[in-house]
């Protein structure tokens, strides 16, 4: 077995967060290696939307304002679950894609994710988790979330 050097929690504040969080840190000890927590807020408008469209001043403060609320909980989150030592990243667009490029850039060797976030449980998979476990550079770890 392969010893991992750079762990992804990717966290979307749902009630899976804190398993994943739990896991990430259980695993970082294990192998003695780094965590990066990874938050992507998916509201933003993509750039080059149309030629001749500009983003009027309100839409870009509420951008900000939605990236630095991110940035807060993420920090939030790692004081209570002891990560204080990981690497905090809010990533703006969708979280499937920002996730699978953060992994490839940054030389990820495991994703630990949930099996389900916000969008229901009506499948084994969630649709963010399914991509992932498909396009994935490396390792992923889907932590089973069961309905309470
Ligand atoms: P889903 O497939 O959307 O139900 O989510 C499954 C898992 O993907 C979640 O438990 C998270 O680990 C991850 N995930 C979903 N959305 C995000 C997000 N916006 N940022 C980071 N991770 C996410």
């Amino acid at each position: 077995m392969s010893d991992y050097n750079h762990i992804l929690a990717a966290v979307d504040f749902s009630a899976a967060a804190e398993a994943i969080g739990a896991r990430a840190l259980d695993l970082s000890q294990r192998y003695a290696c780094r965590v990066t927590l990874v938050h992507a807020v998916d509201y933003l408008l993509p750039l080059g939307y149309a030629d001749d469209f500009t983003p009027s001043p309100v839409m870009m403060i509420d951008e900000n304002e939605l990236l630095e609320q991110s940035r807060r909980s993420l920090q939030t989150f790692a004081e209570k679950m002891g990560l204080e030592e990981a690497r905090q990243q809010v990533l703006a667009g969708a979280p499937r894609q920002e996730i699978i490029r953060y992994a490839r850039e940054h030389d990820v060797d495991l994703i630990v994710i949930g099996s389900h976030g916000r969008h229901g449980l009506d499948r084994l998979l969630g649709s963010t988790a399914r991509s992932i476990l498909n396009d994935a550079p490396c390792d992923v770890l889907a932590v089973r979330i069961r309905e309470e």
